[in-house]
Order: C-alpha cells, then sequence, then structure tokens
C-alpha cells in the first residue's frame, strides 16, 4: 500500500482489541422484530419457519467462522461462542461483531425464500450486534443460562396468551389482564385446565431454543471422519449437557464451580 502524507488519519482510529484468555460471545438481535413478525404474518406463538430460517443463517456464520464451538438461539437472538484462545482480526471488536452480524443478515436473506416459502419480504430486515467478554467458565456458563432461561419464560407466557386468545377467545386486552401476575404454575394450570395442553409436550425448540456444536461423524463409506453442524435442544443449566460435550467446557472439572439446582429453575 502507498504512503501518502493523508496516511496519518488512520491514527484516530480506536484500538478495539479484546481482552485475550476470555470466553468471547458475540450475540445478534434481530431490530424491531415485533413489528417485522407481524408484516410477515409469523405464526404465533412460535413461527416453526422461522426459527429454522435463524437456524440456517447462523449455521453459515459458523461454516465462515470456524473459532465459533457453540451457538444458541431463540426468538430473533443467537449467541456465538468463539474458542477463549481465538485470535481472529486480532480480537478487534468492531471486525468480528459487524463481519459476523452482516454475514448473519445476508444469510438470513439469501435463505428466506426457502424457508419462508411463499411469504414475500418486504422489507430488509437488520441485525445488532455486540460481543461480550466472560472471564471464568461459570459465568460464561451462566450467560447461556441466562438466555436460555428468557427463552423458558417469554415460551410459556406467549404459549399462554395465545392459547387464550386463539382457543379462548379472549382478545389481546383480556389475555394481557388474565395473565398480570401469574407465575409459571399458574400458566401452566391454564394451559392444562382450560386447554388441556401439557406445556412439557410442546415442541423442545420452542421451549429450549436451539444449539448448535459441531460433531465429528464417522462416515461409513468411506472410512473417513468429518466435522458437521447438528442442532440440539436441551438444557444448558443441567450438568449433564457439559458432560456429554466435554470438548466444549473439558476445563470445568467438578467442583471448580457449584452447579445449579432445582431451587435455581424458574
Ligand atoms: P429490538 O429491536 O429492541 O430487539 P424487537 O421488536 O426485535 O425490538 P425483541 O425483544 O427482540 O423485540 O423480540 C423479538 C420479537 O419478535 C418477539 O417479541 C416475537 O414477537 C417476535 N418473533 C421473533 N421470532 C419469532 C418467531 N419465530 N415466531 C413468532 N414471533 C417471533
Ligand atoms: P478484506 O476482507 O481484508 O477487506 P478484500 O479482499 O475485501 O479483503 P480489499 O482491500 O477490501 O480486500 O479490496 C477489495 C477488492 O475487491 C479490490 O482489491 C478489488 O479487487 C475488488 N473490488 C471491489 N469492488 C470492485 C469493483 N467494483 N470492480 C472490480 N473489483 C472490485
Ligand atoms: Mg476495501
Ligand atoms: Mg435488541
Ligand atoms: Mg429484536
Ligand atoms: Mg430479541
Ligand atoms: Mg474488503
Amino acid at each position: 500500500m502507498a504512503n501518502s502524507k493523508y496516511e496519518y488519519v488512520k491514527q484516530f482510529e480506536s484500538d478495539d482489541r479484546l481482552l485475550p484468555d476470555c470466553w468471547l460471545v458475540v450475540r445478534i438481535d434481530g431490530k424491531g422484530f415485533n413489528k417485522f413478525s407481524k408484516r410477515h404474518k409469523f405464526e404465533k406463538p412460535n413461527d416453526r419457519r422461522a426459527l429454522y430460517l435463524m437456524n440456517r443463517a447462523a449455521v453459515s456464520v459458523m461454516e465462515e467462522f470456524k473459532d465459533i464451538i457453540l451457538a444458541y438461539g431463540q426468538s430473533d437472538e443467537y449467541s456465538f461462542v468463539f474458542r477463549k484462545d481465538t485470535g481472529i482480526y486480532n480480537r478487534r471488536a468492531s471486525k468480528i461483531t459487524t463481519c459476523l452480524c452482516s454475514l448473519f443478515s445476508s444469510s438470513y436473506v439469501f435463505y428466506w425464500p426457502r424457508a419462508m416459502e411463499g411469504i414475500k419480504l418486504q422489507y430488509p430486515p437488520a441485525f445488532d450486534a455486540r460481543a461480550i467478554l466472560y472471564p471464568s467458565d461459570e459465568s460464561f456458563r451462566d450467560y447461556l443460562i441466562w438466555r436460555q432461561v428468557d427463552c423458558h419464560i417469554n415460551n410459556l407466557y406467549n404459549t399462554t396468551f395465545w392459547a387464550l386468545i386463539k382457543k379462548g377467545g379472549l382478545s389481546n386486552e383480556e389475555a394481557e389482564k388474565r395473565l398480570k401476575g401469574t407465575v409459571s404454575s399458574d400458566k401452566n394450570e391454564i394451559l392444562f385446565s382450560a386447554f388441556g395442553v401439557n406445556y412439557n409436550d410442546e415442541h423442545p425448540m420452542y421451549k429450549k431454543g436451539t444449539i448448535l456444536l459441531r460433531k465429528r461423524l464417522n462416515d461409513l463409506r468411506s472410512d473417513k471422519s468429518k466435522i458437521v453442524i447438528i442442532p440440539i435442544h436441551q438444557d444448558f443449566i443441567k450438568q449433564q449437557f457439559w458432560e456429554e460435550n466435554p470438548e466444549i467446557l473439558g476445563m470445568l472439572k467438578p467442583g471448580t464451580c457449584t452447579w445449579p439446582t432445582d431451587k435455581d429453575l424458574p
């Protein structure tokens, strides 16, 4: 690159390199998806196709950024977890978040026609992104639990809210009023006694969101193995998930941090 006397302006750029040795999470979230989901007639409470589209866009991101070891998505958001020691873009925050966010957005639009068959995209959707560092394994794990608990709370609310409207004939305002001040067990009870719905039987993708993991699969025909990205719907809050996937937190040995108990479940 040729030098010029104008090159000094480069010094005005700020150094936004992220701390080394920390878990790096980038979370994207749809901008104004309350409106976006209405304009595109998403099924309520959960439009399955729209969730698959989010998952597909997230797979594109994981295919491009190999240092992402895990992703977690629910509603209009996705969290991407980079290896602690990733050196991607010299850990420059804006470079990482913007590249990831724009690839996610363009993939969302690219795969829209396949996922949302018959629904015309009315305007270009946008996503925001932020980078967050977690210095300890425990706070990193609790971040994922936090997002999943958010999924659970919103989904239980939305499932009951839309049952009251679609099956109970209530207006939006009446349903809102009916749910005011209720706790989880009340909502489970409304679903069961008024509509015969057992919340436990709802689709795990709706209740728990989607975890994308890289797994090595043996190809029986060629005798070779390959890495594939697979979606699962499990609980981060249960130790079992971390034990079954030791490649993520291999260093999280028993006794190095405390695990939530049933009391901590909302
Ligand atoms: P912001 O720009 O601040 O993020 P927002 O309108 O996107 O505002 P969120 O809190 O992110 O608000 O909520 C996303 C909204 O998108 C949810 O309330 C939900 O109504 C809707 N939504 C997202 N995905 C789906 C889906 N698969 N099916 C039905 N509705 C969805
Ligand atoms: P990075 O990801 O680091 O930005 P890059 O491959 O995008 O890498 P740039 O320095 O941004 O590299 O250069 C962009 C390149 O894209 C140019 O070298 C040029 O070859 C090509 N390019 C961009 N726009 C045009 C265009 N309109 N016509 C032809 N070539 C183009
Ligand atoms: Mg350029
Ligand atoms: Mg937001
Ligand atoms: Mg949003
Ligand atoms: Mg959101
Ligand atoms: Mg370029």
